[in-house]
């Protein structure tokens, strides 16, 4: 079986090595350069499906040098002045054997990684930084995974329901003093949520949502400015030192294509979804696309359930959309529900925040829905 991927990002390189493992044939092309591809500066939360993703590729054990791992993530409501802890304890049993809540990675190490392991198939082609070639008759399979204004989407008509929020993000990575390099922070604010990430030692990830144009104008800030006013929205106790790269602001949108299959052509990560960084699911859910394919492609290898090839995408897309609308809907709801002053709202926050503060089933049924995907919440709920 031969496959095209169009897009090298983390979506298109996890896939591509994915369909390598189970012997396919793969192209994979990008405008950007191998350097260009592993050059960003950014760091990805990795919940438990991802993990699983990793470990099924034998990636695992050579990425967890690179892994910041954090045993709890605190979650505050600054709005009516309370706070919650979900811990290791709160996980399912099969999670909780791998002692973090979840993962942080940095983009170099992981595309890094990537790259060199598809570099060792001998039946993968690059065609990286230039054009590609028309895919071919011979192509199986075409995977657009080039990104959410993925040109390819466009070129096979798909369109997409689009929700673009005034909010947008700001990036940076920062030395924080006072911080536990073990906690993960999410703190809602009526601007937008921030969360602070732990990278390792005293290197914090932040990712600061508010009006995109405040994200603009602070990303413009000189440094000094731009810490203090860092710091007077970091949870108390922690105190930012200096800045590891410069802020970038980009805007966000919840977005979902209206089918992910066209012919034998089909999408994968952002090019058919995009959701608020809330919760940290984005790149967790483009890679529950490439384990949902896989998967596919596993029944077709092993001829189970009449599985053929025509009928691989349809498969795919049908198993994929229940994922995509459940996490779409619930970030969402949060930054509907946290984003604001409200007095109705915050009314409604209060027991929200006792029932996960003292429930400790509704903390697992939270935690599972975010770590294992939602539609996996039966499964992890009965272990
Ligand atoms: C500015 C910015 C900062 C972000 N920061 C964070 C962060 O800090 N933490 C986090 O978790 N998430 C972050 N995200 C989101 C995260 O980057 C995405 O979830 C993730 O990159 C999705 O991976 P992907 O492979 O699906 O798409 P992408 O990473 O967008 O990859 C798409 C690839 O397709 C290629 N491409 C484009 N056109 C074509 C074409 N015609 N043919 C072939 N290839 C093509 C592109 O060059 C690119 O390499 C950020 C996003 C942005 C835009």
């Amino acid at each position: 079986m031969q496959a095209k991927i169009f897009g090298a990002g983390p979506s298109g390189s996890m896939l591509a090595l994915a369909l390598a493992q189970a012997g396919w044939g793969v192209t994979l092309c990008d405008p950007l350069t191998a350097d260009q591809l592993r050059e960003r500066s950014r760091a990805y939360a990795l919940t438990h499906s991802s993990r699983r993703l990793l470990q099924s590729l034998d990636l695992w054990t050579s990425l967890l040098s690179h892994l910041a791992p954090f045993k709890t993530l605190r979650l505050e409501d600054h709005e009516i002045n309370r706070h919650t802890w979900f811990e290791i304890s709160d996980l399912s049993i099969a999670n909780q054997a791998h002692q973090a809540v979840g993962w942080i990675v940095d983009h170099r190490p992981l595309m890094e990684l990537l790259l060199e392991r598809l570099e060792s198939f001998p039946s993968v082609i690059f065609q990286l930084g230039g054009e590609s070639d028309q895919p071919h008759q011979s192509h199986d399979l075409l995977i657009a995974s080039d990104g959410p204004g993925s040109p390819t989407r466009n070129e096979w008509g798909i369109k997409v329901w689009k929700h673009p929020y005034r909010q947008g993000c700001l990036t940076v990575k920062v030395l924080l003093r006072g911080a536990d390099p073990f906690v993960a922070h999410e703190l809602f604010r009526a601007e937008g949520p921030l969360a602070v990430l732990p990278m390792g030692g005293e290197q914090f990830q932040v990712v600061w949502s508010a009006p995109f144009w405040r994200c603009q104008e602070r990303a413009a800030l000189p440094t000094a400015t731009f810490l203090d006013r860092l710091a007077a929205v970091l949870p108390s106790g922690l105190e930012p030192d200096a800045l590891v790269d410069s802020p970038a602001a980009f805007p966000l949108e919840l977005s979902l294509a209206q089918r992910l299959q066209h012919g034998r052509g089909l999408l994968v990560g952002e090019s058919g979804h995009r959701c608020h960084p809330v919760g940290g699911q984005g790149l967790n859910l483009c890679w529950r696309d490439v384990s949902a394919l896989l998967t596919v492609v596993e029944r077709l290898k092993e001829r189970r359930g009449r599985m053929t090839l025509e009928k691989l995408p349809r498969c795919y897309a049908r198993q994929r959309w229940l994922d995509l609308v459940l996490v779409g809907l619930a970030t969402d709801l949060i930054v509907r529900l946290y984003s604001n002053r409200n007095l109705l709202l915050k009314s409604l926050r209060l027991p929200l925040m006792a029932l996960i503060d003292n429930q400790r089933w509704f903390r697992r049924l939270l935690l599972a829905s975010m770590t294992d995907g939602p539609t996996r919440l039966f499964g992890s709920l009965s272990e």
